[in-house]
This record gives C-alpha cells, structure tokens and sequence, in this order.
C-alpha cells in the first residue's frame, strides 16, 4: 500500500469510531474532526503519540489525545490486524528511506491524516 492509500483507510476506519464518548466527563465527539478540535495532543507524547504498538503479535496502533478534562483518550486508527501490519511496514520502510525514528515517521503521518481531514471539511 502507498502513503495515500493508507490514508484513505485510516480516516474510513477512524470515521466508524464515531460519535465518540469521553468516559470521564461525558463530552461527546461527532466525528474525527470534531474529536481533534476537542482534544489535544499530550505534551509528553508529542513526538510519539500516534504510536504503533506491538503486543502479543497483535499490532495495534493508537493515536492519544487528551480530552479537555485531562483524560487521555486512546483511538484505534486501525482496526483490522492485515491493516495494521500494513501500516507498520509501511512506517518502517518510510523511516529507513528517511533515516529518521519510526515513531517520528508515526508523527509525520498522523499530521497528514490531521490536514487531510480538516482540508475535507472546509
Ligand atoms: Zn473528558
């Protein structure tokens, strides 16, 4: 899979998450869209916060945000196993070709799926 065709999965995989409720303080996320206006990015985990976790053989990959009450909310961004080796595969190979960390690489295609969602909506 290219860069653009991950993309388009995620935000297809993303958008059936949605609407999204924080267990903490009730507020209710409509969309991708409207759970990134309403979150942000945890400081401590700018440069890691989307992350490819690998666990038991079961990739998962979570991007953390922190609701406006503080609670960290984690969102599967992919949901299906095949896809998510795709895009581990795909973060490795990008991060090699790039000579940069693979969770930088996580970060730089977290911000495209972020543009790419608010560039949809305007
Ligand atoms: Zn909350």
């Amino acid at each position: 899979m290219n860069e653009n065709e991950i993309i388009e999965k995620v935000l297809k995989d993303i958008d059936k998450l949605f609407p999204k409720k924080c267990s903490c303080c009730g507020v209710v996320f409509e969309n991708f869209l409207d759970f990134i206006e309403k979150t942000d990015i945890p400081v401590h985990a700018f440069d890691a916060n989307f992350m490819v976790m690998h666990l038991h053989n079961v990739y998962d990959i979570l991007a953390l945000r922190n609701c406006k009450c503080k609670t960290t909310i984690a969102l599967p961004c992919a949901i299906d196993p095949e896809f998510k080796k795709e895009i581990v595969l795909f973060l490795e190979n990008e991060a090699k070709k790039l000579n940069i960390p693979t969770e930088k690489m996580a970060g730089l295609l977290r911000d495209k799926i972020i543009k790419i969602a608010r560039d949809r909506s305007e």
